[in-house]
């Protein structure tokens, strides 16, 4: 099966604006099949890799169970929602990312995620600093590398109203 078009298609964000939420927004959450069929959603830190998202988590837990099984999963980062009370509206601009999910497990792989993660959360840092931080994290972290399938973005009206004056 293919992934859907999105119905209201002059709200749709063209993929670089997609790409700059991605790059701008701090957080997301992903969605996966969770325990006996039950859908699982948490949010979660990322960056974004050009084709892929990397994120890091814990060695145990619910995801990680959850897409050892499938790991198909959906990420969703919402980059505005300002209530717009009057109007009964939002104007709000969000992405929704699918893909398959590799948990990295080996050395090379948890440093390559965790630098990145690293530059993009602490810009500042110095990589002896970065360096401890990741050495510290070893053996209890994993990182997760989301390949990038499907992407999609899409504003409120109000939003895509104001871009076509
Ligand atoms: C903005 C933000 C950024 C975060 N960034 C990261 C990150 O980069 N890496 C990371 O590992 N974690 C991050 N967290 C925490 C993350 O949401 C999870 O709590 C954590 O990853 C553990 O997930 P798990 O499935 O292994 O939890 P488990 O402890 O195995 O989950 C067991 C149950 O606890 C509940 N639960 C778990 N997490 C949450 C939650 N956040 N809120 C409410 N209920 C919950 C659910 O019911 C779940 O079924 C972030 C949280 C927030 C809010």
């Amino acid at each position: 099966m293919g992934f859907r078009e999105m119905r209201r298609f002059r709200q749709q964000l063209s993929q670089e604006e997609c790409e700059a939420i991605l790059r701008r927004g701090t957080a997301g959450v992903l969605a996966v099949s969770g325990d006996e069929g039950w859908p699982y959603s948490v949010p979660l830190s990322y960056t974004y890799e050009g084709e892929k998202l990397l994120f890091h988590c814990a060695a145990a837990g619910h995801k990680l169970d959850a897409l050892r099984r499938d790991n198909r999963a959906c990420f969703c980062v919402i980059d505005q929602d300002k209530v717009i009370p009057e109007k009964y509206t939002t104007a709000y601009r969000s992405v929704v990312v699918f893909g398959r999910v590799s948990i990295l497990e080996d050395e090379a792989e948890l440093r390559r995620g965790g630098e990145a993660l690293g530059r993009k959360y602490h810009p500042q840092g110095t990589p002896e600093e970065l360096e401890k931080e990741i050495s510290g994290s070893l053996g209890h972290m994993l990182i997760l590398e989301m390949d990038i399938s499907h992407m999609t973005g899409k504003e409120g009206r109000e939003l895509a109203q104001a871009k076509n004056k």
